[in-house]
């Protein structure tokens, strides 16, 4: 689209909102539109910094004059999908937070990320449903479902979404909880972008001052050994404990401890929730099965959690995908193994087996559209995409690693299912499901403003 060819000028957009207003020539540009990812930097006609519900509105309202699609970013780790022309609505700005102890309740606006939540509720001894990395952007994780460390236990974070506000294709910003509109309330908390832009989210904490967790990290030699101990131990937890075991290509970053540094390893990672003692003892079957490189396991606040997954803080090219099977026996490990242990050179850097189960597979409360509660295992896969090779190679052996745990695979998370192809993400809700949210979508958004995994 070209300004000539606008229905209502960009000059008037900017007049509406109190945020910048930026098109590719301008000064500011790419700070605006950057994010995690440097392999998906959208490339938007024109983005909005939005400094609250009324500049969101006012977006909207102007992308769907131009017959404009709209997209949003709080933090660029997990932008998928065509992003060219749009209007992109930048969140970042809206900070707003407030705890409330008695209520065990926070309220969030669209660009707080979990570390500032983590760091909210910590000296009440409450804590979020956070993910593995506090980084991440609390609404775009919560909408998209949630799976954290405490999901065994208390559910999705979608799970405890009490009220939101949102901006329509209407350009109306709603107030929805589970009285006022069900089926919005119902369809946001798991479709993530499809209906709108969550301006602020009200949400549930648990009481979790401390947990027993981290990470020990093995040598990649081992990895046949660890994952098959894995794949016996693991589901015999109980729901105070969540695991996942990664298969991690580490680079040679001086900043990694010694032992670690450019080597290929395997990485247990571990909380629960109880006691030290009692996770030391649920442990002892996986520290006896190979000698750790680093154990980093001990007695940390939950504001700590970070320790355990170690992810990745700093921007960086990714290319992932994910899937949920719903059991992982012998040969589901081989065949991980096969296209991703030591001996099989593949270009990807991690690849997690996540315990699912307990809370997670479970009705929330008040019923909503979060996909893959079924499952056994998640599978997450991600790779570098930088250089023409690896741009190949990454999305290739990313397939085959799906197409080899196919047998077992039954849908996926949203926030994890990374590039996949939008029908295959449409493809995780039961048909039932599906319908419902497309009936939704067509009602809410019938000319198509909003992206995201929900097809009309
Ligand atoms: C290092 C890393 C660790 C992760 N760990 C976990 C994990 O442990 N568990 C898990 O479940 N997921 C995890 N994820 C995935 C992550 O939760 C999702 O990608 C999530 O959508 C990111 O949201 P964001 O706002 O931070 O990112 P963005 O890239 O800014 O947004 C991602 C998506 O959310 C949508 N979105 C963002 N804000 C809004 C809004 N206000 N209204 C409507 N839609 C919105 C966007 O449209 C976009 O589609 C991880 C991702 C990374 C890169």
């Amino acid at each position: 689209m070209t300004s000539s060819s606008l229905v209502r000028p960009v000059a008037e957009l900017a007049a509406a909102v109190a945020g910048p207003v930026l098109g590719p020539s301008d000064p500011g540009w790419e700070q605006e539109v950057g994010g995690f990812n440097l392999a998906h930097v959208p490339t938007p006609a024109v983005v909005v910094g939005a400094t609250g519900e009324h500049d969101v509105a006012a977006a909207v309202r102007w992308a769907a004059a131009q017959g404009m699609r709209v997209a949003v970013q709080a933090t660029g780790h997990g932008l998928t999908g065509d992003l060219d022309d749009v209007v992109l609505v930048s969140t970042r700005r809206m900070t707003e937070l407030a705890v409330d102890p008695v209520a065990r309740r926070a309220r969030v606006g669209a660009g707080v990320r979990w570390r500032a939540v983590l760091d909210a509720a910590a000296p009440h001894g409450l804590a979020p449903l956070c993910g593995s990395s506090s980084g991440v952007g609390v609404v775009g994780y919560t909408t998209g479902g949630g799976l954290g460390p405490l999901g065994r236990r208390h559910g999705f974070a979608a799970d405890h979404v009490t009220r939101f506000g949102i901006v329509t294709a209407d350009g109306v910003a709603r107030t929805v909880d589970a009285g006022s509109d069900p089926d919005l309330f119902w369809a946001v908390r798991g479709g993530r972008e499809s209906f709108g832009v969550v301006t602020w989210m009200e949400f549930g904490l648990v009481e979790q001052p401390r947990f027993h967790g981290g990470g020990i990290f093995f040598d990649g030699d081992e990895a046949p050994r660890l994952l098959h101990a894995w794949r016996e131990w693991a589901p015999g937890l109980g729901e105070d404990t969540s695991t996942s075991v990664a298969l991690l290509a580490l680079p040679p970053d001086p900043a990694l401890p010694a032992e670690l540094r450019g080597r290929f390893v395997v990485h247990l990672r571990f909380t629960h929730l109880g006691t030290v003692a009692e996770g030391e003892a649920l442990l002892a079957p996986m520290r006896a099965v190979a000698a750790p490189l680093l154990d980093g396991v001990g007695e940390l606040p939950w504001a700590a959690v970070d320790a355990v997954h170690s992810d990745p803080t700093d921007p960086m090219p990714v290319w992932d995908r994910g899937a949920v099977l719903d059991t992982l026996p012998a040969d589901a490990v081989d065949a991980v193994l096969a296209e991703a242990g030591p001996d099989s050179s593949s270009p990807l850097v991690l690849v997690e087996l996540r315990l699912l189960g307990g809370a997670l597979a479970r009705p929330a409360p008040v019923p909503n559209a979060v996909a893959g509660r079924h499952g056994a295992v998640s599978l997450y896969c991600l790779g570098v995409p930088a250089g023409p090779e690896a741009a190949v190679q990454v999305p290739a052996r990313a397939a085959a690693l799906l197409d080899a745990v196919a047998p077992w695979t039954r849908g996926g998370l949203v926030n994890l299912a990374g590039q996949a192809a939008p029908d295959t993400v449409a493809g995780y809700w039961d048909d039932d499901t599906r319908l419902r949210l497309a009936a939704l979508k067509r009602r809410v958004d019938p000319e198509g403003v909003f992206g995201g995994p929900v097809r009309a």
